[in-house]
């Protein structure tokens, strides 16, 4: 692997700016507040991608919540959806009965949150709605609706507040474009 001095170098162009996330995380927070008055629902967190978003939303959440985290496989090193998934690390606590939040990084093919909502229903959640910070609707190949969304973001591939490349670029605080260089450093 490369020694990168500065992870910004390998941006080609900031898309979405701290201030803009905030903002965004701030209006679905308050969204979630109003809609689930009076409940108690479980967020659940899809690892790694999800975590940065998920720790800033739940702060702007002012309901009786329950946490939990579930990972599943994805992309690995390429930047292409295989459509394969598979639950590396489960749910701790049972669902049934349940009004669940499923918090996501980004849609993309939609195939993984049409898998896991088809699971957590199976289970018997009362309700399933999903959170999303990115939408890339231009990509989708399954119906799926989501709930509440940060950003409808163009088919490019993003990196920072959670999302990776090669497990790079998670602890950027904005959401940016990956240079093509760096594809081609590694594939
Ligand atoms: P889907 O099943 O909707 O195609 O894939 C969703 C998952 O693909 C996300 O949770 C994320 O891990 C990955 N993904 C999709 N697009 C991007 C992107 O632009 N950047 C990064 N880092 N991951 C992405």
């Amino acid at each position: 692997m490369n020694n990168r001095q500065n992870l910004m170098e390998d941006i080609d162009h900031i898309l979405i700016s701290k201030e803009e996330i905030e903002q965004a995380v701030k209006r679905i927070g308050e969204k979630i507040n109003a809609d689930y008055h009076g409940k108690e629902p479980v967020f659940i967190c899809i690892l790694k991608g999800a975590s940065v978003f998920f720790t800033d939303l739940i702060r702007q959440v002012q309901l009786p919540i329950a946490i939990d985290f579930m990972a599943i496989s994805s992309y690995g090193k390429s930047t292409k959806t295989s459509g394969v998934v598979r639950i590396l690390k489960d749910l701790d606590h049972d669902i049934q009965g349940k009004d669940v939040i499923v918090v996501e990084d980004i849609v993309d093919s939609g195939l993984t949150l049409t898998y896991i909502k088809k699971t957590l229903t199976q289970r018997g959640a009362s309700s399933i709605r999903i959170a999303t910070l990115l939408d890339k609707p231009e990509r989708r190949q399954t119906e799926l609706s989501v709930d509440y969304k940060g950003f409808v973001i163009p088919n490019e591939f993003v990196v920072g507040y959670g999302l990776d490349y090669n497990e790079l670029y998670r602890n950027l605080p904005e959401i940016g474009v990956l240079k093509p260089r760096i594809y081609n450093d590694i594939q």
